[in-house]
């Protein structure tokens, strides 16, 4: 009897075992970086999901021009405010494919395991700012560069995809006929996949974005912004610099056009970037070999921009609540306090669990608790939907004050 339930323990055991050893399963980066890339991205896009169903959301939004290859896009966190990170318009660029993938495995496992990156709660930024993640934007031309044509950039139909988006200004050299790159099409958006990217673009309405390609370790920033946005632009592309050591392309260099980068920039009018990624490309596709050195230098690079959006979107005020002076701030335009001031303010109770980062304020009656980085409170135990996460900076409690004022009244 003993021993059979030890046999079942251990039997337990190894499933539990194996389960783990799933989750977060280190992704082959041969077999995406091979012909099969096109397969194999969407295969990995749906494991993740499947093993992060807490926090992501995959869909289709296009297929490619030739083949129909379906086009994902996987959301990463719950915040209502969103970014875009989007890989390989260009075939022979698909190693960028590959730093998405492992973008997204590493970013779903520090929120999981309710991790802080530069000192920074994982859950807390994601849950403000959501991640939109687009590793293979040209399946096609990938598959072309990882079989036959090391040098091809282009679609399955020979149209160059940064050259395939609408802007003024436009000056790049482009060639008057399909190949392995610069002929931009027959009009602006011709192709399905700039038109895919294009609508994703329009219905979620990012903060900002980034294109990655490849190579010369440089980023590209500008398209002829001024004012706020420019100023924008230039705070995120020295954050981006000093992360990736990446240098920011001179403006006198910058004027490109008909890419993704100038058209969100110049049509959205929002912030957005190109890095080119890598050192050594010889007009072909990277080598497996650079992927370490890609890798320490864009690792956090997703996450690291969503947190650059809250700063550049908050902004810090006073309020003088029944004689309580309250410095409380606003985060997209969501205003968050201090809890203790809130508190003394409006005379409620308050209690902290550091082992839950659980906070819990009550007037005697009602009872509302909130946990770092979470988008649920509980009222009275039941739950309430919240838009800015609590979250602690400099060893205080800030709190969505909108819930507060309307759950107890003053
Ligand atoms: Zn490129």
């Amino acid at each position: 009897m003993r021993r059979k339930k030890y046999r079942l323990w251990q039997s337990c055991m190894v499933m539990l075992l194996l389960i783990q050893s799933l989750k977060g399963n280190p992704l082959d980066l041969k077999a995406i970086y091979s012909e099969q890339i096109s397969t194999e991205t969407n295969k990995a896009l749906e494991q993740i999901a499947q093993d992060y169903e807490e926090m992501t959301e995959v869909i289709t939004i296009g297929y490619s021009t030739t083949k129909q290859t379906e086009i994902k896009a996987l959301k990463l966190g719950k915040g209502e405010k969103s970014i875009l990170i989007n890989g390989t318009h260009h075939g022979r660029e698909a190693l960028t494919t590959v730093l998405i993938l492992n973008q997204i495995s590493y970013l779903a496992e520090a929120y999981v395991e309710k991790q802080t990156i530069n000192g920074q709660d994982v859950r807390t930024v994601l849950n403000t700012v959501s991640i939109w993640f687009v590793p293979l934007v040209n399946p096609d031309g990938a598959t072309i560069a990882l079989s036959t044509r090391p040098e091809w950039k282009a679609n399955g139909r020979g149209v160059d995809l940064n050259r395939n988006y609408p802007t003024l200004y436009a000056t790049i050299a482009t060639k008057p006929t399909p190949g392995p790159s610069g002929y931009a099409g027959t009009e602006a958006f011709s192709e399905l996949e700039t038109q895919a990217l294009r609508d994703l673009c329009k219905v979620q309405e990012f903060e900002a974005a980034i294109a990655y390609h490849s190579a010369g370790e440089v980023i590209y920033w500008w398209y002829h912004q001024t004012g706020e946005l420019y100023k924008h632009s230039l705070v995120i592309g020295c954050m981006l610099s000093h992360a990736t050591q990446y240098s920011l392309v001179p403006i006198s260099q910058s004027r490109g056009g008909r890419g993704f980068t100038d058209w969100f920039i110049q049509s959205l009018k929002k912030p957005s970037f190109t890095l080119e990624v890598g050192k050594n490309a010889n007009g072909k596709r990277l080598s497996l070999m650079e992927y370490d050195q890609i890798w320490k230098a864009n690792k956090e690079i997703p996450f690291l921009l969503a947190k650059e959006m809250i700063n550049l979107n908050s902004h810090e005020w006073q309020v003088t609540i029944n004689e309580v002076q309250i410095k409380g701030k606003t985060i997209f335009g969501r205003g968050v306090v201090p809890v203790k001031a809130i508190c003394q303010a409006l005379n409620l109770n308050y209690s902290y669990m550091p082992e839950e980062k659980q906070i819990s304020l009550t007037d005697g009656n009602n009872i509302l608790s909130f946990k770092q980085g979470e988008k649920i409170a509980l009222y009275n135990e039941e739950p309430l939907e919240i838009v800015v996460p609590a979250h602690i900076q400099e060893g205080e409690m800030y709190l969505p004050l909108k819930n507060i004022l309307e759950l107890f009244s003053m």
